[in-house]
């Protein structure tokens, strides 16, 4: 079975845009990297062969940094299926106060969001390892 697509956005110069890839990262590389990969978004926005070829009809999580939604909107776009899409300020809220860092560089409560956010997607990887068994 192929592994399931974990795509970010590519918001440059927000936190909200690090805190999405590298909650991705997490995902793909510590937490489910045998269940999950990733791609870059720029591929897939353009239309690069393999990464078309890859995403085309595959199950896929997207994570966005704002209600843009480039990730979710370009993966579609491209023909992956988006099982599950998430934005990260829908999990702003508990954390208000809390310095993130910025565009380029994440503070501690920073990487204790990225890994809150990672644990979300990791728990979603179960369950849909799960719906297929
Ligand atoms: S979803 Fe928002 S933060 Fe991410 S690339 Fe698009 S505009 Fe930038």
């Amino acid at each position: 079975m192929s592994k399931i697509k974990v795509i970010p956005c590519s918001g440059i110069g927000k936190v909200f845009g690090l805190l999405a890839r590298e909650s991705v990262l997490m995902v793909t590389q510590e937490k489910c990297p045998n269940e999950t990969e990733t791609l870059c978004l720029a591929h897939v926005v353009t239309g690069d062969d393999e990464v078309v070829a890859k995403i085309k009809g595959a199950r896929c999580i997207t994570m966005d940094g704002c209600s843009k939604y480039c990730a979710k909107k370009s993966v579609e776009a491209a023909g992956g299926e988006v099982e599950h899409s998430y934005k990260v300020p829908d999990y702003i809220k508990p954390h208000r106060g809390e310095d993130h860092g910025t565009g380029t560089y994440l503070t501690e409560d920073g990487w204790k969001f990225v890994d809150e956010l990672a644990g979300i997607m990791a728990k979603t990887v179960n369950e849909m390892q799960e719906e297929v068994k």
